[in-house]
């Protein structure tokens, strides 16, 4: 089955028992039983069945199974938001003591987490590129995993991954992939040796702008070595599920970042048309970067741009496609925002992956709290705006552009 098939008609999409074509939303906080025994049974795993909703939920449960096939993987579980799917994924492996080895350039608030995560003894190594090379070079005997944005959001680097997963694997490190912006219609990490990928589904995956939500993918394929890993003592019988298995019954169950049914059902709608949705963006983001670079009054970054560092690399392993994000510079913050404020149809906004093209300065609103230096590596400067490219028709777009362009310098 090719993309768009398997998003409709793939494994995962079981026959409901009251033949519903979509999951029922079941919108309830706890699941009731007949008898105290068979509630038992289902809290020992003895039995089929859901509880409470927090440790699991049949539409939540729907969603999970789709994301896992769509990316390859073992097994999934939702979470209430992007930034909680990265924080249970670290901390199901780092205890205090632990290092972490991750590309520069990471969206703003990863960034932040990972300096929230020294405060509980967990180190973050930053590298401006992480390739095969710095993450063998920055490895220690305190590394316990590699973390990298297979397209980072704004700056659009790309990573190579199979080269970086050769060098975590040779020092039996997993490699984790936040794979936001790239979405599974671009690539799929797991089968180019990622162990683990992680979504913020309020972007692409649910594509409607309409729920916060977030996703972790397990590979299933990481043989975990149990004396390295504390944070998994205990799990040493689930093998190479031990992550998943102190993620589901530990760490994320208690740290109570479950996705909510309702934003679950919203995302599992949304899924149906990402295939269509990112071939129409990742055409109008390309139409639109040339016809700006073309124009020539601001300074564009994009993947299908012949002068962009990662555009070979994206070439290969995207497929041709860019992404759903560009970036310009504008010469300076004042004609930055009056290029914003002039457009007609872009909403000024802080999200990406919505149908509508979004538009924001990152300086003033998402790098707020970043360091000069780390908001430079992630491709963000004064001048810098990033645009979120949606499915409008492509030619009122770049009209719309070069107007707020044109007008801006009157
Ligand atoms: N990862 C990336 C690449 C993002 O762009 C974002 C949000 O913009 C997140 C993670 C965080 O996701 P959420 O806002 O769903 O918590």
């Amino acid at each position: 089955m090719n993309f768009n098939t398997n998003l409709l008609h793939g494994k995962s999409i079981i026959k409901n028992p009251g033949r519903e074509i979509l999951p029922p939303v079941s919108q309830v906080t706890a699941f009731r039983y007949e008898s105290m025994e068979e509630l038992e049974k289902v809290f020992l795993h003895k039995s089929m069945g859901y509880a409470y909703t927090r440790i699991g939920n049949p539409t939540v449960a729907a969603l999970e199974r789709r994301i896992s096939e769509l990316e390859g993987g073992s097994g999934a579980i939702a979470t209430s938001s992007g930034m909680s799917a990265i924080t249970a994924t670290i901390l199901t492996v780092c205890s205090s003591g632990d290092e972490i080895i991750a590309s520069g350039g990471l969206y703003g608030g990863t960034i932040e987490l990972f300096h929230d995560l020294e405060k509980l003894g967990i180190r973050t190594v930053f590298t401006r590129e992480l390739t095969g090379g710095t993450v063998r070079a920055l490895i220690t005997g305190k590394t316990r995993l590699v973390f990298g944005e297979m397209i980072s959001n704004p700056s659009l680097k790309v990573i190579d991954v199979p080269q970086i997963a050769e060098a975590a694997h040779e020092a039996r490190i997993p490699f984790f992939v936040d794979a936001t912006t790239a979405t599974p219609y671009l690539v799929k990490p797991i089968g180019l040796g990622a162990d683990v990928v992680i979504h913020s589904a309020s972007k692409y995956l649910n594509g409607g702008g309409n729920s916060i939500g977030g996703v972790i993918v397990d590979g299933g394929r990481f043989r975990w070595d149990f004396d390295k890993f504390q944070a998994l003592h205990g799990f040493e019988k689930y093998g190479k599920q031990a992550f998943s298995v102190r993620l589901r019954t530990d760490l994320w169950q208690n740290f109570g970042g479950c996705m909510a049914p309702a934003n679950a059902f919203l995302t599992y709608i949304g899924l149906d048309t990402l295939g269509l949705r990112m071939e129409r963006i990742c055409h109008n983001a390309d139409a639109l970067a040339r016809a700006l670079d073309a124009v020539g009054r601001v300074e564009v970054n994009y993947l299908t741009l012949p002068s962009h560092p990662y555009h070979l690399l994206a070439g290969r392993l995207l497929g041709g496609c860019g992404a759903g994000i560009l970036t310009f510079r504008a010469g300076s913050k004042e004609r930055a925002f009056r290029i914003i404020d002039n457009l007609s149809y872009a909403c000024i906004a802080s999200n990406i992956g919505d149908v509508r093209t979004l538009v924001i300065h990152p300086a003033s609103t998402l790098y707020l709290h970043t360091d000069r230096a780390e908001m430079e590596d992630a491709g963000v400067f004064d001048d810098t705006v990033r645009v979120s490219v949606g499915i409008e028709d492509a030619e009122d777009l770049i009209e719309d552009f070069t107007q707020a362009i044109r007008k801006a310098d009157e």
